[in-house]
């Protein structure tokens, strides 16, 4: 394996990699979250030369991650990378809500030290368990001279925390980094290179304090346009209070003229409004009479967060 020689702190929120099943043949009625931090890295044995940190910030099934945990591991993160003698974190999480978690920290920390998520699609009593690979891989990744920022790493492949998203409910290469292309590859414990890992962001640090430090996050929701889409989620939503919504477009971001218009009041309410897309693929592009900001290329998902995170620093 090839490390900078300085200590990897690996922190340990719960998911599949952590799960186990009844049985060995079983890769989907498994509960996930059951085994510890210590015994995921016992389970490798050629991880026992590497100068390693072990901490459980959470353990839980990532269909359920929350905000209190993220704001835990964004402190733990950040607490561990302040270290002289640490060289990156890794963090094992659940593949369901791994890249929201990615793109929140990187977008609160933005590190010049690596960050590195990673996961399994299968528990760790499967026959043929990912979790252990996946999880030297990350190790070998947060050891590279010169990595920084926060990206995942699955299947051997190395993703950037803007561009990573999960694509598929079962296979064991389950992500995809879309247009971009994966960072590179871990081949052997040693990485391919293949483009700039994510920037360090002085602005990051700001956003940081403004999460951890907010009395209530802001409530923004996610609908989704479709045949037959109409006004009444968003007025149902408006009539519970949200401070922000995303709309999952279709195609380049269009909507159906009754959510555009349900939409349209909101934001006449002062409710912000951020028109995504559902495609998997690709990025809404303005026009100048797009009657709602698009994105940025960002997914529901991570439109929802970085909206979060606007909302909080306008406060
Ligand atoms: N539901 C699991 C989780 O996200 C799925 C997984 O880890 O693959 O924690």
């Amino acid at each position: 394996m090839q490390v900078t020689g300085k200590k990897i702190v690996v922190l340990a929120t719960g998911g599949t990699i952590a799960g186990t099943a009844a049985a060995a043949t079983d890769n989907i009625g498994y509960t996930a979250a059951q085994l510890g931090v210590q015994e995921l890295v016992a389970a490798i044995p050629a991880l026992a030369s590497v100068p390693l940190e072990t901490e459980q910030v959470a353990q839980v099934d990532s269909k359920d991650m929350s905000f209190e945990i993220w704001r835990e591991l964004a402190l733990r993160v950040g607490h561990w990378l302040a270290q002289d003698d640490v060289g990156g974190v890794v963090i094992t999480h659940g593949t369901d809500t791994l890249e929201e978690t990615a793109y929140f920290l990187q977008a609160v920390l933005a590190p010049a030290k690596p960050v590195v998520l990673t996961c399994a699609m299968r528990p760790a009593t499967a026959l043929l368990a990912d979790g252990p690979q996946n999880l030297l891989d990350a190790i070998a990744v947060a050891g590279t001279p010169g990595a920084s920022g926060v990206v995942a790493v699955c299947a051997g492949v190395v993703h950037g925390a803007l561009d990573v998203a999960k694509q598929h409910t079962y296979r064991l290469d389950a992500f995809s980094s879309g247009d971009a292309g994966p960072i590179g590859f871990v081949e052997e414990g040693r990485l391919r290179l293949l483009r700039d890992w994510p920037m360090p962001d002085e602005h990051a640090a700001g956003a940081l304090k403004n999460f951890v430090d907010a009395d209530r996050w802001p409530r923004v929701e996610i609908v989704m346009n479709h045949a037959g889409a109409g006004a009444a989620v968003v007025a149902a939503l408006m009539a519970h209070g949200v401070d922000g919504l995303v709309v999952a477009g279709t195609g380049n971001g269009t909507l159906h003229h009754g959510l555009e218009a349900a939409l349209c009041q909101a934001q006449a309410q002062g409710v912000k409004v951020v028109r995504s897309t559902r495609c998997a693929q690709g990025r809404v592009l303005a026009k100048p009479d797009d009657n709602l900001p698009d994105s940025r290329g960002l997914s529901p998902v991570k439109a929802r967060i970085a909206l979060i995170l606007e909302l909080l620093s306008d406060a």
